[in-house]
């Protein structure tokens, strides 16, 4: 059975509400392989192993390969809540995979459609079709409601505007 895009941003919304629960920035992904059938979810793992590479949609994508026993993840589907960034957006075309799906766009750092275009560069021989803002409103606010907490009480100018340089990622 196929999961329609919302079924499986639902999934990774999941996981990202368990991301939540551990500190970690909650943004979750999962990967559906050809036939819609779920091969991996996960979370962000940043801070559980002191990891600056482990964004959801890498732990994902390799979770999937294990369970696929194969890096090609040919004709599979990752659906994630945040638009992915560049190092995500490169890992999924390295992976092959057919399509992906998100929810918030990321306007600090996105590289699907948002600051670049990465999965569907021109340049590059493996292009996956994109859909863009699923749920995003729901995604987005888990996102806002986690910075929002964080957010330290107002300091300087100086500081307020080094920290509107962070990116969520
Ligand atoms: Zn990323």
């Amino acid at each position: 059975m196929s999961l329609r895009d919302d079924d499986a941003i639902g999934l990774a919304l999941a996981a990202a509400a368990d991301a939540l629960a551990l500190g970690e920035v909650p943004v979750g992904a999962v990967v559906l392989a050809p036939d819609g059938g779920v091969l991996a979810t996960a979370h962000n793992e940043r801070e559980a192993g002191h990891d600056p590479t482990a964004h959801a949609e890498v732990v994902a994508l390799r979770r999937a390969g294990a369970a696929l026993g194969s890096w090609q993840l040919a004709g599979c589907t990752l659906a994630v809540t945040l638009e992915p960034c560049t190092m995500c957006a490169g890992a999924l075309v390295l992976a092959r995979v057919a399509r992906v799906v998100f929810g918030a766009w990321d306007p600090k750092a996105g590289a699907v459609g948002s600051l670049w275009d990465v999965v569907r560069d021109r340049r590059l021989n493996h292009r996956p079709e994109v859909a863009g803002g699923v749920r995003e409103q729901e995604c987005g606010a888990l996102l806002e409601g986690f910075f929002a907490a964080r957010r330290p009480p107002p300091l300087d100018l100086d500081t307020r505007r080094a920290s509107r340089r962070g990116s969520v990622n």
